[in-house]
């Protein structure tokens, strides 16, 4: 699985990094959020798809 996040729809509020720490990540800069592995293994796949979800921009894409 494959995830993204568009930087620019991204106002950094921090859930999806809050629901799923494995996959996503803050950066120290301006808190806003990018992708720890942009491949996903299948272990991590219900995590990523729960933080993209919750992402109240919808800036995050998984494929
Ligand atoms: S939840 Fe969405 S808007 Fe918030 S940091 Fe994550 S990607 Fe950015």
């Amino acid at each position: 699985m494959r995830v993204r996040v568009d930087g620019k729809q991204c106002q950094g509020h921090g859930v999806c990094y809050m629901t799923a720490p494995d996959v996503f990540a803050p950066r120290e800069e301006d808190g806003h959020a990018y992708v720890l592995h942009e491949e996903v293994g299948p272990e991590l796949e219900a995590a990523a798809r729960d933080g993209a979800e919750a992402c109240p921009e919808r800036a995050i894409t998984v494929e």
